[in-house]
């Protein structure tokens, strides 16, 4: 390849990858660059003694069957991609309450509420359901894929005309917080309290400060008759192999160990980028599936400074400890793909090591782990404060001490389930928030922007710059796979212009 492509990707998460893909399906050269050796980001798997380990996402969903809200299923179906998962309709849910298995689906979820709460609080959930369909189905009329960053909201929805008709009156909620939907209409103290832990699942901050669209999407995805999760057979890493795939198959390329120092200006246009092992590469044009903070040390420090100020005080949401284990699975029977656990509804759900999410890929697909073993990754999602650990230096006493500390957390909720756990371990890796910048390559270890539904939408993927597009978890609409799948379209909208999204959308029938 010559040092000049139409477009550089900096970065290879779920985004940057969809953007990269989408880009070369309209037939521009692209180049992605990837300072990791896994392309991936928080998407990423390795390989360890067998035992095929995944960084970060557990939870799938809408990617079974067509047609599909999820953007990440469009992409791929659009990229010729088929992605084989496992479907699977339950998970374990360890709260002060008592060891749930709550099952998706609006059946299996009620049940076990009649159980737990009683009729009363079955009536006040179908209510709320109800509350959320037309909001669900405004949202499912206004495809994330339709919208293109820069370009006027109200002239974006005016093109779908008369489709987005009949929902305007539930519109209004879209670009809200879904905590003061909740607060009109959920009493129940554990309904609260669920509803709140998935939004911190979906966004790592409360529900008065998560998306309403996105939480409403989910309501219609998780519990309609026949809700189904979908886990993608080889974890995490097939959905980034399919994506390469598809990036790969019209011509892109992905080169892993390939640090950017710099995004190269020409005046206020982007122009290329510059590598940490000296060599630059031209493109008209660059865009960064970095995160915003990151972006920043990319740019010259004089350049657009107002703009600079602004996205530097972009709040950060927490970062995570993590436990990846590999275990004898001898005799254990009935363990779930999924556990989350939360410690005491009172501290909040965001308080530190309160919640943890457990993930045993291995049960839905075997071939994850060596024969009779299981592989594991649990992760205090998004409660793990930066401050305690970024003058620490990994490997020395004070690190080892406080890591073995915080990740008895784990430990003290996995025994519970498995009392000889420790015995069984072959491999056992703990990781910090060090860890987590690391390997993840994110500011501070963080999940993301910590910016409030309640303030309103996440920054769209234009810059003050020509020729530099951002997208990724730092943009519009926000954290979580089939958001960053979006903002990686949208990106690739953005260079490639209206009528190529058009026929994007044609082909896809949204
Ligand atoms: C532990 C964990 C669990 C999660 N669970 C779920 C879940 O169950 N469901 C869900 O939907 N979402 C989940 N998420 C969120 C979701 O995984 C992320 O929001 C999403 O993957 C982020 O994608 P991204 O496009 O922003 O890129 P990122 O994943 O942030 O990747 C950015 C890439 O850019 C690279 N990079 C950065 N700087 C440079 C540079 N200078 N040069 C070259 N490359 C660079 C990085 O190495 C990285 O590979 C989880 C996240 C984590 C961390």
């Amino acid at each position: 390849m010559s040092n000049k492509v139409d477009v550089v990707v900096i970065g290879s998460g779920i985004g940057g990858l969809c953007c990269g893909a989408l880009c070369a399906r309209a037939g521009r050269d692209v180049l992605v660059l990837e300072s990791h050796r896994q392309p991936g980001g928080a998407a990423h798997g390795f390989v360890r003694d067998g035992y095929c380990f995944e960084s970060g996402p557990s939870l799938w969903s809408g990617l079974a069957n067509w047609p599909s809200s999820n953007p990440l299923a469009q992409i791929l179906r659009a990229l010729g991609q088929p992605l084989p998962v496992v479907s699977y309709t339950d998970w374990d849910v360890l709260v002060p309450e008592g060891h749930l298995r709550i099952g998706v689906g609006s059946d299996d979820f009620e049940q076990m509420l009649l159980g737990l709460r009683g009729a009363e609080a079955v009536a006040e959930w179908r209510r709320f359901g109800e509350v959320l369909q037309p909001i669900s189905a405004a949202a499912a009329a206004l495809p994330l894929l339709s919208l293109r960053p820069g370009a006027e909201v109200l002239q974006q929805m005016w093109s779908r005309g008369r489709r987005l008709l009949p929902h305007l009156a539930a519109m209004r909620h879209l670009a809200g917080a879904f905590g003061p939907l909740v607060d009109r209409h959920l009493q129940d103290p554990f309904l609260r309290h669920w509803v709140d832990l998935l939004c911190f699942l979906i966004s790592g901050m409360p529900m008065g400060d998560t998306n309403a669209a996105a939480m409403a999407t989910l309501f219609a995805e998780w519990f309609d008759p026949g809700a189904q999760l979908d886990f993608p057979l080889g974890g995490s890493a097939a959905v980034v192999e399919a994506l390469v795939n598809g990036l790969e198959r019209y011509g892109g390329e992905v080169r892993c160990g390939s640090r950017v120092d710099q995004i190269k200006l020409d005046g206020d246009r982007a122009v290329g980028v510059v590598l940490r092992n000296g060599e630059s590469i031209d493109a008209n044009a660059v865009v960064s599936n970095t995160d915003v903070w990151s972006l920043l040390d990319l740019l010259p420090e004089a350049s657009s400074p107002g703009w600079r100020r602004q996205q530097q005080q972009t709040p950060a949401c927490r970062s995570f400890l993590h436990l990846h284990l590999g275990f004898d699975a001898t005799g254990l029977n009935d363990l779930p793909i999924h556990t989350v656990w939360v410690g005491d509804w009172a501290r909040g759900i965001d308080a530190e090591r309160n919640a943890l999410v457990i993930s045993i890929p291995s049960v839905l697909d075997p071939a994850m782990a060596p024969p009779g073993h299981h592989v594991l990754h649990a992760y205090t999602p998004a409660n793990e404060p930066w401050q305690p650990w970024q003058n620490l230096r990994p490997g020395s006493e004070p690190y080892e001490l406080f890591k073995q500390q915080r990740c008895s957390v784990f430990w003290r909720v996995l025994e519970q389930r498995i009392p000889d756990l420790r015995d069984r371990c072959r491999v056992v890796m703990e990781g910090t928030p060090l860890t987590h910048r690391r390997f993840l390559n994110v500011h501070q270890g963080s999940y993301g922007p910590a910016l409030s539904a309640a303030n309103g939408l996440f920054p769209g993927g234009i810059t003050p710059f020509a020729g530099l597009w951002m997208c990724g978890a730092s943009t519009f609409p926000g954290i979580g796979i089939p958001p960053v799948a979006a903002s990686g379209a949208m990106a690739a909208h953005a260079i490639l212009g209206r009528k190529a999204q058009q026929d994007l959308l044609d082909q896809l029938a949204l």
